[in-house]
């Protein structure tokens, strides 16, 4: 290893040749001799172009791709064309290599990889000029997606990585690589099934932005180990001797808590203590039977399950005959188990149980397809998903911005299946509405659209579609869509078919403006040239002349020969129509309480979806024409600000001991009792932290109450034991502060 010479290196050699061992140790010895030589070379060839080189933690380079290829092998399962791709996969952009040479020495294959792998990295690690560079990016990295999936599961190993070794980066960029990470990488890795790795960025990623949090849950989950593991054992045991006496091998029985990251949402969304989600972890019983008996043993396990606790009405998922798209498959339930508590319970076969795991795309096509073996159904389910993502990228009239946000929304949610009369069935994003399924079944149909029966009732096009719906459209002879259409539906692809007829049906009126307005110079025996015409669409200000041409045809612009005259030759110098009222400004709160960096001056005001509180974790975001707003990290908006403008974050503090009050929004609801108000409203008066604006709490008719306590704070803490004090007035009441999502 004569590389690693150099003084520096000595101490890190040992331990970056047990972790090369290790990754040999992974990849096994089912790895071909000439393929193995070829991962030695790229190791050998990495670290020389990243020699001298070190990362933000002072390590030498060449641990971050070693450690990218242990992810791909160790955690994704991906082979040696893999593993030198992500061993490779910084040297083009990073040193003098270029990919010529990656071709001549690693053979196309690799470099293909690589070169994927360069366009969408200069993206993310560079501070990007404008909004539209970070979109492109995240455009260009989907865009591999229908190329070699290689580039992508790679690229997810490259981010876990930097999520991992987030620690010793700046403030600004570990924000917003967080925020990325939760906005579109982990959804991503969601999607690709890749559920282990989705789990730790979504955790990661609560650790750097939330802090507090991360650490309150992290440490009740340890605290409460110990009574999880007998509760486990207790709710086993009686099931034990059944289960062995139906023969099925049963391969593990565990029970697991759920990630911190989906116990925090939960906490966030229903407002409740740890200690009241009830689903933090869940029993698992994977059986272990070939492929042909796996469902059926799954189902009798459930039997046993169910027949020794009572299962809970309306809480069976079954992802063994339809698997979802990302290749999940598995029995889902939840159960009255042992002392009253409500437990869920997860039944799959090992197979499955891999696949939940380490995700479909590691399996898919490099290995199952390879052994000529036939596709199962969660290899169909991911191939159907891939062709949406593909038919959603081929739409280039979208915006990076606009493809990145659909995208986001309709390839990476959740979805359901919906059946035609005729039985078959779709697979829709959650969120759709009976016109996006006229456009599943074809464009033509989604263009004629009237309404739909919804198991057999008449709706509108706007119908939102739920799980298990029969779908029946009914068409025109015409095509309906219009403009407004676009905000009705919710898929990608109905969006753009429908840009796609608006842009074409523009095209063809703007024809006939054309015809018109031609025929007016004609009769005045006014030359109909590009100038002439340049200067009308200046004159009412059209972004362009077939935008102008449009509304003339609209009979929009009024076409009588004098204002024509008027406007190409009298008034040369016409004032054009009045501009709107200047652009309002808002007064800005002086500074304060804030600082940004060293800085004490840059005027900022507070976000108003999220009023931050001083002691909370905050950010500032340049907005375009409202100075420096300050949100929360854990802000509803924060994610998707910092991913996708990332380079318009500041890192922003709370000066100490600031005596400046603030406003919070309480929520509270609850059972009615006599005197609640008057309870609440003593609390709040006689905190000495707490100045109360105004409350307002009403009793309803079911015998419950709810209102808005509006308060002036000094931080967060004070707010924190106002809340606390007023959820100890009774025993049934809800105390949550309000949020605003925009
Ligand atoms: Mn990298």
């Amino acid at each position: 290893m004569a590389l690693l010479d150099g003084e520096v290196y000595e101490a890190y050699r040992s331990e970056l040749l047990s972790r090369y061992r290790l990754l040999l140790r992974t990849l096994g010895n089912k790895v071909p001799k000439d393929k193995a030589k070829q991962i030695r070379e790229a190791f050998d060839f990495a670290a020389r172009a990243h020699e001298g080189t070190v990362r933000k933690s002072g390590e030498p380079y060449i641990f971050h791709p070693l450690a990218v290829a242990q992810i791909a092998a160790g955690e994704l399962g991906l082979g040696a064309t893999s593993v030198i791709s992500a061993l490779l996969h910084d040297v083009v952009e990073d040193t003098d290599v270029t990919n010529e040479d990656i071709e001549r020495k690693f053979g196309s294959k690799v470099a293909s990889i690589i070169n994927g792998l360069t366009k969408i990295s200069v993206v993310f690690e560079t501070v990007d000029k404008d909004t539209s560079v970070q979109a492109e990016n995240f455009k260009k990295m989907l865009l591999t997606l229908g190329e070699d999936l290689r580039v992508i599961l790679i690229k997810l190993c490259d981010r876990l990585h930097n999520m991992r070794t987030l620690g010793s980066v700046p403030e600004k960029t570990k924000l917003k690589i967080a925020s990325e990470t939760l906005y579109i990488y982990a959804p991503l890795a969601h999607r690709l099934g890749l559920n282990v790795i989705k789990t730790e960025m979504e955790d990661l990623a609560l650790k750097y932005t939330d802090p507090g949090s991360y650490k309150e849950i992290s440490n009740k989950i340890a605290e409460s180990k110990i009574s999880r593991q007998k509760y486990i054992k207790e709710f086993i045991e009686p099931l034990t001797l059944e289960l062995k006496e139906t023969g099925i091998n049963i391969f593990e029985i565990k029970g697991r808590p759920k990630s911190i990251y989906s116990i925090h949402r939960k906490m966030a969304q229903q407002a409740i203590p740890f200690e009241e989600v009830y689903d933090a972890f869940a029993i698992r019983v994977i059986v272990d039977e070939p492929i042909y008996k796996e469902k059926s043993d799954c189902w009798r396990v459930y039997s046993i399950i169910t027949d020794q606790y009572r299962p809970h009405e309306g809480r069976l998922r079954d992802w063994l005959s339809r698997p979802k798209n990302n290749g999940y498959s598995a029995l889902h339930t939840t159960v009255l188990g042992p002392k009253g508590r409500w437990v869920e319970v997860q039944i799959r076969s090992k197979r499955m149980d891999d696949i939940a795991e380490r995700g479909l795309a590691a399996h898919w096509k490099y290995k199952a397809a390879q052994e000529g073996e036939d596709p199962t159904p969660q290899d169909i389910a991911f191939e159907t998903w891939l062709n949406a993502v593909k038919d959603t990228l081929e739409n280039n009239d979208l915006s990076a911005l606009d493809l990145v946000n659909e995208f986001k929304h309709t390839l990476l949610g959740e979805e359901i299946y919906v059946f035609t009369p005729k039985g078959d069935v779709k697979s829709m994003p959650m969120s759709s509405v009976a016109l996006d399924f006229g456009f599943a079944i074809h464009t033509e149909v989604g263009l004629k659209t009237i309404g739909a029966k919804v198991n057999n009732k008449l709706v509108p096009i706007n119908h939102p579609l739920k799980n298990g719906d029969i779908v029946e459209i009914i068409t025109t002879q015409k095509p309906r869509a219009s403009i407004q259409w676009i905000d009705i539906v919710k898929t990608g692809r109905a969006k753009s078919k429908i840009r796609e007829y608006l842009k074409d049906l523009r095209t063809a009126e703007a024809a006939v403006g054309r015809k018109m307005m031609e025929d007016v110079f004609h009769k005045q025996s006014i030359e109909f040239t590009e100038k002439h015409i340049q200067q009308l669409t200046k004159y009412y200000k059209y972004p362009s002349s077939n935008d102008f041409f449009h509304d003339v045809a609209d009979s929009k612009i009024n076409l009588s020969t004098d204002t024509i005259l008027e406007i190409l030759f009298k008034k040369p110098n016409l004032t054009e129509p009045s501009e709107e009222s200047p652009v309002k400004k808002e007064k800005k709160r002086n500074a304060g309480q804030i600082v940004f960096g060293e800085d004490y001056e840059t005027p900022y005001s507070l976000a108003r979806c999220c009023n931050p509180l001083p002691g909370e974790p905050i950010f500032g975001f340049i907005t375009v024409s409202d100075g420096v707003k300050i949100h929360r990290t854990t802000c509803p908006n924060a994610s998707r600000l910092m991913s996708q403008y990332g380079y318009r974050i500041i890192p922003t503090s709370w000066q100490k001991n600031y005596d400046k009050a603030f406003d919070a929004q309480l929520s509270v609801r609850g059972i009615d009792d006599v005197g609640i108000v008057s309870k609440i409203a003593d609390i709040i008066s006689k905190d000495l932290e707490v100045n109360m604006k105004s409350i307002n709490i009403r009793a309803n008719d079911d015998g419950t109450f709810g209102g808005r306590i509006d308060v002036l704070v000094n931080n967060s803490q004070d707010l924190e034991i106002l809340v606390n004090r007023i959820k100890s007035a009774h025993k049934f009441i809800e105390v949550s502060r309000i949020e605003n999502v925009e």
